[in-house]
């Protein structure tokens, strides 16, 4: 009998190389052994177009209300995307969308695979980042000068005005302000103690709070008080720390550590170290991706995108080597979570299953060519289609 579901969970389709392996993925490893429940939202381009983006709206509406969704790669339409697809519009990025909506952190960690050594070799288990996704440099205001005196006003509520000296200029140079909000920074704060609690993972946090004492000193504030206030007791009980440090002292002791952790970081840090960690693992085809909001929502999906290269080989009748393992560990990371919230462990044990069956595979030799070329051992390399095929004979 196949392992019943009791709420569903959201399915966003996607585009290209993914959207294939969505299909191959969902028929050979979910449904023979799961009666799959799932709100089915398609997100590829054509019907993104076709609903005027619509679908994305409903699609994040869906994962507020049902709390679990996993997600396919999806394109951002770009200006020759508009004319490939002869879109009405440049529709915005889904995840953008999406994001805005649930108001969330990604998490973004590695599955680290026996026979493949990270670039940093000491890195034997996961460093996930979760980088907060709003504001910063992200929604600056900037401009090139030619020279005379700069200054910040601030108007408050009552109208009275505030003036910060910021440079005289003496010629040319450049000018940026940025900002945060409390609310977000506490959302941000919030997240990551969460997932820290359930990962059962020390959390690091780090900025530039000697120089920025301000700016990134409120951030170290929110952190703190919500730590003590909230998650000490918790953290304790679940022999777990939660470490502040400045980010050069951070960087420092990542490279020497040996992983395990959750990594804490601002917009424009989280955004060039999780690039620099993921590369450092190995593959990008090898990294997940969750984003979890403050109301208790989790959406799951694979880094990588829709694999465009592969696809057009695929179109042209090539048997394409796409990696389909983050996408498998989107699908497993959402089952388990659904059955946790539901309290469905027949449903977890499955998702643990899966990824079992996916290790199995890589310790037989048999992996996708990304990998093969990075394996320690004997591998061969095999089409997509025959990786998920042996997956499925393992489980
Ligand atoms: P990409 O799809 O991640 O692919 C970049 C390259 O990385 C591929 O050409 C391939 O290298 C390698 N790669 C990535 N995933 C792989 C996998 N599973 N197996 C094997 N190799 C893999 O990034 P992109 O080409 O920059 O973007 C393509 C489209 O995806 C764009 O339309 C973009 O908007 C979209 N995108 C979506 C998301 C998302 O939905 N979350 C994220 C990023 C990008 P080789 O060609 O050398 O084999
Ligand atoms: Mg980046």
């Amino acid at each position: 009998m196949k392992i019943q579901m009791k709420t569903p969970l959201v399915e966003l389709d996607g585009d290209e190389m993914t959207r294939i392996l969505w299909k191959m993925i969902k028929e050979r490893l979910i449904e023979p052994f799961v009666d799959l429940k799932a709100e089915y939202y398609d997100l590829g381009l054509v019907n993104r177009d076709a609903t005027g983006d619509q679908v994305t709206t409903d699609a994040a509406e869906a994962i507020k209300r049902l709390g679990v969704g996993v997600k396919c790669a999806t394109i951002t339409a770009n200006k020759q995307r508009v004319e490939e697809y002869n879109l009405k519009q440049m529709w915005k990025s889904p995840n953008a969308t999406i994001r805005a909506i649930l108001d969330g952190t990604v998490f973004r960690a590695p599955i680290i695979c026996e026979g493949i050594t990270p670039y940093i070799p000491g890195w034997k288990k996961p460093i996930t980042i979760a980088r907060h996704a709003y504001g910063d440099v992200y929604k600056a205001a900037e401009a090139v000068v030619s020279g005379g005196k700069t200054e910040l006003l601030l108007t408050d509520g009552e109208g009275k005005e505030t003036r910060l000296p910021v440079h005289e200029f003496d010629g040319g140079g450049v000018l940026m302000a940025t900002y945060n909000s409390d609310a977000s920074i506490e959302s941000f704060a919030r997240a990551c103690f969460n997932y820290a609690l359930g990962v059962r993972q020390d959390l690091w946090f780090s900025t530039k709070d000697t120089i920025l004492k301000q700016y990134d000193g409120r951030f170290k504030d929110i952190f703190d008080n919500i730590y003590a206030g909230e998650y000490a007791t918790r953290f304790k009980a679940a022999g777990i720390t939660y470490f502040y440090t400045l980010i050069d002292d951070a960087v420092a002791r990542a490279v020497r550590s040996g992983g395990g952790f959750v990594w804490a970081l601002k917009n424009y840090d989280g955004d060039v170290l999780s690039d620099m960690v993921a590369a450092a693992y190995g593959s990008l085809s090898m990294m997940t991706s969750v984003l979890a909001s403050p109301g208790g929502q989790f959406e799951y999906e694979a880094a990588h995108g829709t694999v465009t290269r592969h696809y057009y080989r695929h179109l042209k009748g090539e048997s394409t080597s796409t990696n389909p393992i983050a996408t498998i560990f989107a699908w497993s990371g959402a089952l388990k979570k659904r059955g946790e919230l539901d309290g469905n462990s027949a449903l977890a044990a499955f998702a643990g299953r899966l990824e079992r069956a996916v290790m199995d595979t890589l310790a037989a030799g048999v992996m996708t060519g990304d990998l093969a070329g990075l394996y320690n051992g004997a591998a061969t390399a095999v089409t997509s289609e025959e990786f998920i095929r042996s997956v499925a004979g393992k489980l």
